[in-house]
């Protein structure tokens, strides 16, 4: 099969391939490359377009919750300042406290508990109840710091000694002279649900894979949409490094914890300097550019197609004229029709319509050429009688058709006597005088020729022996007798065969001719003897 193939291969590389079929191929080539280069291109503008795109939308987000966080900080912040107020003007009884922080509890749902610390850490009520801290002491470092700076402060997480992880968020209790005298704490359950989670889960999630986290200062999970990695320390997360020093790039790509190329734009929460991150898989961005490329594809390829068409159809006209050429060449050059017309081929192309014009007047020469050629091969020079190569078709020819002729071999009597007294000169005026009156003495039919020398012969058509021999007696008589160039008495013998009563094939023919004028030699000249079975 594979030697099939490689043998067909090497056919067409050795007769070529053919001009329309080359044409075509470039012009496809062209197409299909251009195309691809283009292709390439859109690819690339899109792909950075949807990038461009996913981490704008990403930096949106991000600044919209971080802005919503920030207020809600805010918003605690003037909450737990109002029960320091109320409580600063009046502390009242241990119920009055735990009144205090019910309140602050449920008037929003802003904190998971509430609780009052005073200035020895010792834990004087919380909300709810049930936590069951009453009445002892913290002794936690986010609470002796809480204590100790006597500001609003907002603490990283850390595990609380009831084994939660918790962001305090506390404000100091001050009493009508500036006395301090404890902290109001609120607490927010960080792996629970929360006010966070209520936010960030709502509006972080996006439909396709982007997701939205949020870290501490420090670099602690305090939101993730996988519940089982808050807490976790993500501070090795370059975006986080840059949280936590403050300096936020704009957005960038990164890849995340678990491997995966990330879109990433985060924002800074201003009043906790938190971060809130939003990311999208980069497969994403290339999902979407690889849809829009396949309907770009889509959408183009009927006109490629179409242009393809319109190629090779335009490909085949300019190389119509050449085909039609080199057909008629190839039947031309087959050797059989030399006297065909070459057709004349008017087209657009102008270098189609030159070689045309090229290849008729070339045509047209060598024709000529041919028929001076045939002719010359086939005329003696001298005489002008045909020579001996062309006797023998004419001879096939009659005796397949079987046509009846006779055979007259003429041979000029002591013709060396001639040329020795007269002259070259004059023997070849007499071989010129012979060949005129042949001619004279046959019908147009028939066909003289100057069988070397100065022998003759004569074919005559349809001619039997008897009216042979008249003949030849005819041309004998002019030749003894007629006034010739030398002016002076020169004969002939003659020798005649015929088809088909002498042979059937031109060799034996001849011969039996040759036998005839050989006897007639023989017999002493200036006669005819017509071969008989006796001469064998
Ligand atoms: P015969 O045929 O009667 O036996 O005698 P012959 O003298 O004709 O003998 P032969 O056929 O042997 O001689 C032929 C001569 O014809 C010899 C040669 O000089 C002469 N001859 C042949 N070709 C030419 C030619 O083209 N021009 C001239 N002038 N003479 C030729
Ligand atoms: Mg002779
Ligand atoms: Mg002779």
């Amino acid at each position: 099969m594979l030697a099939f193939m490689r043998a067909k291969l090497k056919r067409v590389r050795n007769r070529g391939f053919k001009l329309s079929f080359i044409v075509s191929v470039l012009v496809g080539l062209s197409i299909i490359l251009a195309l691809i280069i283009s292709i390439g291109a859109v690819y690339q503008i899109e792909q950075s377009s949807f990038t461009e795109r996913t981490l704008e939308l990403n930096r949106i987000n991000s600044e919209r919750l971080a802005a919503t966080t920030d207020s809600l900080f805010k918003s605690m912040k003037q909450s737990l300042a109002l029960t320091a107020g109320e409580m600063g003007k009046h502390l009242g009884d241990q119920d009055d406290i735990q009144y205090q922080m019910d309140l602050l509890k449920s008037s929003s749902n802003n904190f998971n508990s509430t609780t009052f610390v005073d200035k020895q850490g010792m834990c004087v009520a919380i909300s709810p109840a049930s936590v069951g801290l009453a009445g002892t002491k913290l002794t936690s470092d986010q609470v002796a710091q809480a204590l100790n700076i006597r500001k609003f402060l907002i603490s990283e997480p850390y595990m609380a000694t009831t084994g939660r992880l918790v962001v305090n968020v506390s404000h100091p209790v001050f009493d009508m002279n500036g006395g301090f005298i404890g902290i109001v704490v609120g607490t927010i359950y960080v792996q629970a649900d929360n006010i966070f989670k209520s936010i960030l889960d709502k509006e972080g999630q996006d439909l396709n894979e982007s997701y939205t986290y949020a870290v501490s200062r420090l670099g602690v999970l305090i939101y993730h949409p996988d519940p089982s990695r808050i807490g976790e320390d993500v501070s090795k997360n370059p975006i986080v490094q840059e949280i936590m020093n403050g300096k936020l790039s704009s957005e960038q790509s990164l890849v995340n914890s678990k491997g995966a190329s990330m879109l990433a734009s985060e924002a800074l929460v201003a009043e906790s300097g938190w971060g809130v991150v939003t990311q999208t898989p980069s497969k994403d961005v290339l999902n979407l550019t690889q849809k829009a490329m396949k309907r770009i594809i889509l959408y183009t390829l009927p006109f490629v197609l179409l242009l393809l068409i319109l190629a090779w159809w335009v490909s085949t006209l300019v190389a119509k004229p050449l085909t039609q050429l080199a057909n008629y060449a190839s039947v031309f050059s087959e050797g059989e029709q030399h006297d065909m017309e070459f057709p004349q081929i008017k087209h657009w192309n102008y270098e189609a319509n030159k070689l045309n014009k090229a290849i008729i007047k070339a045509v047209g020469v060598l024709q000529e050429k041919v028929v001076h050629f045939t002719q010359e091969s086939q005329t003696d020079a001298l005489t002008g009688l045909m020579n001996r190569r062309s006797i023998d078709s004419y001879m096939e020819i009659w005796m397949e058709q079987e046509v009846p002729f006779s055979v007259l071999l003429l041979d000029l009597d002591h013709f060396k006597a001639v040329n020795d007294n007269f002259g070259h000169l004059m023997g070849d005026e007499m071989l010129k005088y012979l060949a005129r009156i042949m001619l004279n003495e046959v019908r147009p039919e028939d066909v003289c020729c100057r069988f070397g020398g100065e022998e003759f012969l004569i074919l005559l058509p349809r001619v039997h022996a008897e009216l042979a021999y008249k003949i030849a007696e005819r041309i004998r008589m002019r030749m003894e007798f007629s006034e010739n160039p030398i002016r002076s008495r020169v004969t002939l013998s003659l020798g005649i065969a015929g088809f088909p009563e002498n042979g059937d094939n031109p060799i034996l023919l001849l011969e039996r001719a040759d036998r005839a004028l050989y006897q007639a030699k023989q017999n002493g000249r200036n006669q005819i003897i017509t071969y008989n079975e006796k001469m064998n």
